[in-house]
Order: structure tokens, then sequence, then C-alpha cells
């Protein structure tokens, strides 16, 4: 299988913004281009980092999302909504990239914060219902209440479960809501056992990709080696990842990961 073979790829989830060194971003944005890697999602984490990943996503021609991530959600968590609010008419006002709403979600392990978990993942469901944005979810340890809000605010569009690893059963409960499994670097660790066997039985169109947290040693590493084929951004690998598994052309696959997000996010 040659990499020529894999046709275009969209990143669904990547926090390029992270990166602070331009030259680096320059350089890993020009590697997305010459590995096939033609859009990407840009998502959010809290208000005080929105202008810096909409100043990324602009530089780039990049897609994003705008939300308060799980982890960032304080006890003045309706401040934090209506600072999003605000944003999101200014952003519908000017018709920008924006394509979603996220990252949002509960995460379990987050204990301190839970409570107010709770009422900024609502509010954020019922701003992506109000803008008819499909929603991009963390969720971790926590899914049965992330499932219970979700299957509450009858969203228009669905959404994503990001770096989604769970049993096959989870995974068929999120796409009868109609969500896409976020896929990422899991996929690539051999002892992911529960999260090949969902990759196997699970239809194509419910897959998405994501690099998530973008790595500058990833850049550093990828420029070296190149030709390397165990180096380089994951996309590419996961799509040969999930062909093996699906026992699909790479092809194939990479058509239906592309097509599936161009969807969902309406790019
Ligand atoms: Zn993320």
């Amino acid at each position: 299988m040659t990499e020529q073979s894999i046709a275009a790829m969209i990143d669904s989830h990547i926090h390029l913004d992270n990166i602070n060194d331009p030259h680096q971003l320059s350089l890993l944005a020009a590697l997305m281009q010459e590995q096939g890697i033609n859009g990407a999602i840009i998502p959010a984490v809290e208000p005080s980092l929105w202008s810096r990943q909409l100043q990324v996503a602009n530089q780039f021609g990049y897609a994003f999302s705008l939300g308060i991530h799980p982890w960032y959600v304080k006890q003045h968590w309706q401040q934090q909504i209506s600072e999003l609010a605000t944003q999101l008419a200014e952003e519908s006002r000017t018709r920008s990239r924006l394509v979603a709403i996220g990252e949002c979600g509960l995460d379990g392990n987050y204990r301190d914060n839970f409570d107010w978990q709770l009422h900024s993942f609502s509010a954020q469901l019922a701003l992506a219902k109000q803008y008819n944005l499909p929603v991009i979810i963390h969720a971790v340890k926590a899914h049965e209440q992330v499932l219970k809000l979700v299957e509450q605010a009858e969203l228009c569009r669905g959404g994503v479960i990001h770096g989604f690893y769970g049993s096959p059963e989870l995974a068929t409960r999120y796409i009868r809501l109609g969500f896409k499994l976020g896929i990422g670097a899991i996929l690539l660790n051999e002892n992911a056992k529960k999260l090949q066997q969902v990759i196997q039985d699970v239809p194509l169109d419910c897959l998405v990709i994501e690099t998530d947290i973008a790595q500058v040693n990833a850049v550093e590493q990828t420029t070296k080696t190149l030709n390397d084929p165990h180096f380089g951004l994951i996309l590419p690998l996961l799509i040969k990842k999930i062909a093996n598994l699906q026992k699909k052309s790479a092809v194939l696959v990479s058509e239906h990961v592309f097509c599936n997000t161009v969807q969902l996010f309406d790019l």
C-alpha cells in the first residue's frame, strides 16, 4: 500500500494553537499538507485561549469550534457561558469558519468541579441546538451522564465523541444517538484490544480521525525521518490501522472518513 493511495484527510480534532513557536507551527501545517491532510478543526479549550485559537485557524484556513472544556469549567460557569454566547453571536454574524460547539462534556476524573461541569455541558448543548451546530464531546468516566444529557438535548446535528475509548456496546449507544466516534492515537497502541474490537464492528460511516494534542517533537521526528513508515503524522497510520481491522482498502476507508467529517461539520 503506498501513501498516494490514501485520499485526502481532515483532522477532526487538533489543538494546533498549543504550539507556540511560529516556525514549528508553520512546519507542522506544511507537513500536514504534504501528507494529504488538507483540512482540520481546531477545538476550543476555554475563553482566554479563544483569540489565539482563532488566530491560528485563520492563519492556516482551518475550521474551529467554540466551547469550554470540562477541565476548565469554573465556579463562575455562568459567566463563561455568557462569554460563549456572545462569541457565538459574533461568529455567526461574520460567517466565520465556526463549525461546532466544543470541546465540551464531562470528565469524571475531575470531581472538584463536576457539578459545574454538568451545568456548563447542559448549557453548551442548548447553544449547539440554538445555533444548529454539532458538538465535540470530551467524555471520560461519565458516559451515563453524557448519554442522558445528550438525549435530553435533542440536538439537530449530533456530534463526535472525541478520543473515543469504550466498549462496543457504548459505541453503539452513541451511534444510535447520531454520533460519530473520534478515533485517535490510542488505536495505534497494540494493547488497546477493546478499541480494536469496536473498530472491527462499527459501520465505517461512524468514524472520524484525530490527532488531538499536536506535538512539536512529532514535527521534528517526521522531518528527520520522512521516509520511515514508523514515524510521521498519525492520521495516515490511523487510516491504515482501521483498514486492517475492517479488512478494507485504505483508499475506501480514507474516502469514507473524509466524507463523514465533511458531512458532520458541513465543511
Ligand atoms: Zn482536545
